[in-house]
């Protein structure tokens, strides 16, 4: 095989703590090209129009041949490795699987022998993909299901279907200059790397392409400048040639739409860390999150209560609203109308949500950054709630879980680690001494922003100390850790 390092598996992005990959899902829209340029549609005659017409009509049918060739090819390849491991089982034992096969309709003993099918050569010829694309990605899969017990009945042997992605190597669709023998791959039209920069991140619609054998040509269709902002300052990394594309995939959606799922490898960023030096967060009454280091003054403020709680329940009246519309319409077109409205709402709060705790995370995890800590530690999720303290956490009501994965997937590029500490008494407990109220005596917290120690050995004795810092510098102070928790968010990304 000469391109395996082509395709990234699991195992290789753990062995490998040097890179790391991501996978981007780009709209394809297939184009008709003439002499290297665009034909644009609008303004076209209409024997030209009926050109790009077929031409797309062509390249979805190519497509869909390429699949079903791929799919007969994979399903082939999976068979072979699946008999060739059984051949590699003892002889007494092989008679008796022999006699199995035997009764396997359309069994292909033999072909277990042939290294390349014969159907292959075929399939090669027509679509372009070539046998070992196809041949690594079938063999992990086929790893995978060795490791599952597939020798032993546990799971049946795997089986690709028209849902699959055609998979393509990096020859085809990592960067066309470094393709010079075919004219594969992804490319601008622009005179020069920083004129077509310039168009990247200021025009929707750059001249972005990528040609597939066959004649294949699609334009890459990034979606709104807002929305595609990282995945444009990543294409200028690949262009850069900071960041490699590694194999990748083309998946036809049930409504015809073209997607190119678009892996790459990007370098990790170093950040030094010091152990010693660790984050606690806080989702505080006061303040939506507050994040504090154990070892030092250094604190932050984060979220704006007010804008979170009055949205909170603005969201939360409107749905109230459209809610009970709903039990005044029986049926029909009124009925639709409304559910369709709630859904809506509902999106609309989520996605609200997403940006939030998008912003959130990325600001606690720049502050473990400039602060050096290794770790961040966070309260427990719990199904009950958080804590014992009964007030009202906003954070809470925020999709914390939400936030959590978002704060573990930022920490991963940089080889910081999140915990989840037991969160009793953190509100309770003063954060410089240690000690808590006494069962008889009235709570430390005197209010929802305010802690007051009352040990009179304590450095803080008496004085006024901010209840969420407070409860954030025992956090990161605390070590009793949950690890359970830690692997099911860690494995949930
Ligand atoms: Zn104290």
């Amino acid at each position: 095989m000469t391109n395996t390092d082509d395709f990234v598996s699991g195992k290789d992005i753990e062995n490998n703590k040097e890179t790391t990959t991501l996978t981007r899902r780009i709209r394809l829209v297939p184009v008709l090209m003439d002499k290297n340029s665009e034909v644009e549609p609008d303004g076209a005659d209409e024997e030209l129009k009926k050109k790009i017409a077929d031409y797309k009509y062509s390249v979805y049918n190519h497509l869909k041949k390429t699949l079903k060739n791929q799919i007969t090819v994979q399903n082939l390849i999976m068979t072979n490795l699946y008999l060739e491991e059984l051949y590699k089982t003892p002889k007494e034992d092989r008679e008796e699987l022999r006699r199995l096969y035997s009764r396997m309709p359309g069994s292909k003993k033999e072909s277990a022998y042939s290294e390349i099918p014969q159907e292959f050569l075929y399939v090669e010829h027509v679509t372009g993909v070539e046998y070992c694309d196809i041949y690594h990605k079938v063999y992990l899969d086929f790893c995978k299901a060795c490791r599952d017990g597939l020798l032993y009945g546990k799971v049946s042997l795997p089986s690709y279907s028209f849902s699959s992605p055609i998979n393509y190597s990096s020859k085809k669709c990592g960067l066309r200059r470094n393709n010079p023998r075919t004219n594969n791959g992804i490319y601008h039209m622009d005179s020069c790397d920083e004129e077509f920069f310039e168009h990247l991140v200021k025009e929707k619609n750059p001249k972005l392409f990528l040609s597939l054998p066959a004649g294949m040509n699609f334009k890459l269709s990034l979606g709104s400048l807002k929305k595609s902002n990282s995945l444009r300052k990543e294409f200028i990394k690949i262009f850069n040639g900071v960041y490699k594309i590694c194999g990748s995939s083309i998946e036809i959606d049930k409504s015809n739409k073209v997607f190119l799922n678009l892996t790459i490898k990007i370098p990790r960023e170093k950040y030094e860390l010091n152990s010693d030096n660790v984050v606690g967060v806080d989702l505080g009454v006061a303040n939506p999150a507050v994040c504090v280091m154990n070892n030092s003054e250094h604190s932050l403020f984060l979220g704006d209560k007010e804008d979170m709680f009055n949205l909170s329940k603005k969201y939360q009246e409107e749905k109230r609203r459209v809610q009970k519309g709903l039990a005044f319409t029986n049926g029909g077109h009124g009925r639709t109308k409304k559910l369709q409205k709630l859904e809506r709402l509902k999106e609309h709060e989520k996605n609200f949500r997403g940006t939030m705790n998008h912003k959130l995370s990325k600001k606690i995890v720049d502050f473990a950054v400039d602060n050096k800590a290794k770790y961040i530690n966070l309260e427990k999720i719990d199904s009950r709630g958080f804590r014992e303290r009964e007030d009202f956490v906003l954070l809470r009501n925020w999709g914390y879980y939400d936030l959590t994965q978002k704060i573990v997937y930022k920490t991963k590029q940089k080889g910081i680690q999140v915990r989840f500490v037991e969160p009793a008494y953190t509100s309770q407990t003063c954060s410089c001494c240690g000690q808590r109220a006494a069962d008889n005596e009235a709570s430390w917290r005197v209010n929802q922003s305010d802690f007051i120690c009352r040990n009179s050995d304590c450095e803080k004795y008496l004085k006024v100390v901010n209840a969420d810092y407070n409860a954030a510098k025992n956090i990161a102070t605390c070590t009793k850790f949950c690890d359970d928790q830690d692997d099911e968010i860690n494995k949930s990304i």
